[in-house]
């Protein structure tokens, strides 16, 4: 017989914003959801693919998921056992020989189990004007990881991220080339969605 014991472990947010990561092998980029905000499937705002929610945890919120629901686990083992043993040896129980056996059972020290990990540091926050997701993301992308809408307002949000770029950076020689790739980016996720609407051939831009 299979028993299935149910554990329930909070994972942290920051801000109110949960760390996501992209379950496609092709893209697996991190983005973050207000903690309310989060649907039973959700989109990549990167690459639009949708996933069902429970697949876009990171790879440190696994490792802690796994850690806290191993510790709940072995504290669930080691009461059953002493269940067990007090149902077998609870009482004294002596025997013609004047054998006798009495359990008492020891206290379970339950490890706290505290992730190692704390959400990364993103550039833009925003808020889907028609799904009203709110929602961060790390360089250029192109939709609402809620409804996977792609409005100008995502446009407005990469050149300004584009433009901070290169007034933030030391280096604005490198920056400008960055911003390059970027704005090439930012421009192919613009035509890809123009021609999802005409046709249904894909283009190919070449990777910078
Ligand atoms: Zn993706
Ligand atoms: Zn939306």
């Amino acid at each position: 017989m299979t028993k299935t014991i149910t554990f329930t472990v909070s994972v942290p947010t920051k801000e109110g914003f949960l760390g996501r990561a992209c379950h496609s092998s092709d893209c697996g980029q991190y983005f973050k959801i207000y903690i309310d905000h989060r649907e039973e499937h959700m989109y990549c705002p990167y690459c639009g693919k949708q996933f069902s929610e429970t697949e876009l945890y990171t790879s440190d919120q696994k490792k802690y998921i796994l850690e806290a629901a191993k510790e709940e686990a072995t504290v669930y083992a080691q009461k059953e056992l002493q269940k067990i043993l007090k149902e077998t040896f609870g009482r004294s129980t002596s025997s013609n020989s004047g054998f006798s056996v009495s359990y008492k059972p020891g206290k379970i020290n339950k490890r706290k189990v505290a992730p190692k990990y704390s959400e990364r540091k993103v550039d833009s926050e925003l808020l889907c004007p028609s799904c009203t997701t709110r929602f961060q993301v790390y360089g250029v992308f192109g939709f609402c990881p809620g409804c996977r809408e792609e409005n100008l307002l995502i446009y407005d949000a990469n050149w300004s991220i584009i433009k901070r770029e290169v007034d933030d950076s030391k280096n604005p020689e490198r920056a400008l080339r960055h911003a390059y790739g970027d704005f090439v980016s930012a421009f192919e996720i613009f035509c890809d969605s123009k021609a999802s609407k005409l046709t249904t051939e894909k283009g190919n831009f070449q990777i910078l």
